[in-house]
């Protein structure tokens, strides 16, 4: 058998260690998972009251188009139906933006290190992947706007980005849009969107009117915490919408999971509960940081990267023996650092007095 060359030298997704795997290793009872940005808070009690009463004919196919979620959320961002995609994740619209636009000649400019899953599908479809280093955490833009030719399909940018968590304000991403070629499909994923508090940040949806050539992904995965069910969408230009639509599949998006999207976006309050509680969390532990002389950056998301006296290694070696699971920065290209979701106040308490104690040693190493 003989499977694409490119495929030789890629690895599948190393998911984070799972809570069953270390409660067993370590022989603890209480795992707190801080890894993937998911919401500490969990997902609407409407969801979880509403939902089982909704499940029900699941022997037939979901509406593929997704009539009832498509006009939910046109309604909710105040864009037309046309204008949506919808993926199972945002993972899956960033494949079908691949499988549409990118194939053997053409390339694609990103950042490095954001988020993996552009990179991921990009070489799979055979294009050129030009990877533009981050200054301070920030993309470089300008290098990126250079390295843009006749032969590239799609710019990618994460804002805030995975995983150092800063935002591109709107006066920079303005200018970069007007800059960017009509040829070049912009991408900004904006996953960590609701938890956006910077007075400068950009409104990427009333800019859809002007740029035909802007798609804005944006997913239920994080502040609204239905990682499990995979939904997401992408919102663009109508033209851009239907080249997009044959990569799809038919039935990307489950039943299931259309109907709890539903159900989340009604549910405000929650999203505005998890925002208040990320915001106060997050200011303990840039504190807490300040404090112990810990680097970080300014983060518009739930997480934050900090930067370490030891390896991010070490550091999530450690703190599993303690019962936390976190990212280490080494795998993501940011060495000495950690990404850390932030949780629930008792457990961010727990875990600063851990990360405390490892600073610690290492200075009387
Ligand atoms: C988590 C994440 C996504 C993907 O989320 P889905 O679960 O696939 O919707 C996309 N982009 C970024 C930057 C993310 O962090």
């Amino acid at each position: 058998m003989k499977a694409k060359d490119i495929l030789k030298n890629m690895k599948p997704y190393k998911p984070g260690k799972g809570i069953e795997e270390v409660k067993k290793e370590f022989g603890l009872e209480r795992i707190v998972k801080l890894a993937s940005n998911e919401n500490p808070f969990g997902f609407s009690p409407v969801v979880e009251k509403e939902l089982p009463k909704l499940i029900s004919d699941l022997e037939i196919y979901p509406d593929g188009y997704g009539a009832e979620i498509r006009k939910k959320v046109a309604a909710f961002i105040g864009v037309d139906e046309e204008q949506l995609i919808f993926g199972n994740g945002s993972d899956e619209v960033v494949q079908i933006i691949c499988r549409t636009f990118l194939e053997p000649g053409a390339n694609t400019v990103m950042a490095t290190p954001t988020f993996p899953q552009y990179r991921h599908n990009a070489l799979i479809e055979g294009a050129e992947v030009r990877e533009v280093p981050l200054i301070d955490g920030h993309h470089d833009l300008e290098s990126m706007l250079e390295n843009i030719d006749d032969q590239t399909r799609v710019l990618w940018i994460c804002t805030p980005n995975n995983p150092t968590g800063v935002h591109i304000d709107q006066d920079t991403l303005q200018n970069v849009l007007k800059r960017t070629p009509d040829h070049v499909l912009v991408v900004i994923d904006e996953a960590y969107f609701e938890y956006l508090e910077a007075e400068d940040a950009f409104d990427s949806i009333s800019a859809l009117k002007d740029y035909p050539n802007l798609m804005v992904l944006r997913t239920f995965s994080k502040a609204y915490g239905l990682a499990g069910l995979r939904i997401g969408y992408g919102v663009g230009h109508p033209d851009i919408i239907q080249i997009l639509e044959p990569s799809r599949e038919p039935f990307n998006t489950s039943t299931v999971a259309q109907a709890a999207a539903i159900l989340a976006l009604d549910d405000q309050k929650f999203i505005e509960e998890t925002v208040k509680e990320n915001q106060q969390n997050k200011k303990e532990l840039m504190r807490f940081c300040d404090e112990n002389g810990l680097g970080y950056y300014d983060t518009q998301a739930n997480f934050l990267l900090v930067q370490l006296p030891c390896t991010g290694d070490e550091m999530f070696e450690y703190l599993l023996t303690k019962g936390f699971i976190v990212r280490s920065g080494e795998a993501l290209g940011l060495p000495n650092t950690i990404r850390l979701t932030i949780g629930k106040k008792e457990d961010m308490k727990e875990i600063q007095e851990a990360i405390k104690q490892k600073v610690a040693s290492e200075a009387r190493q």
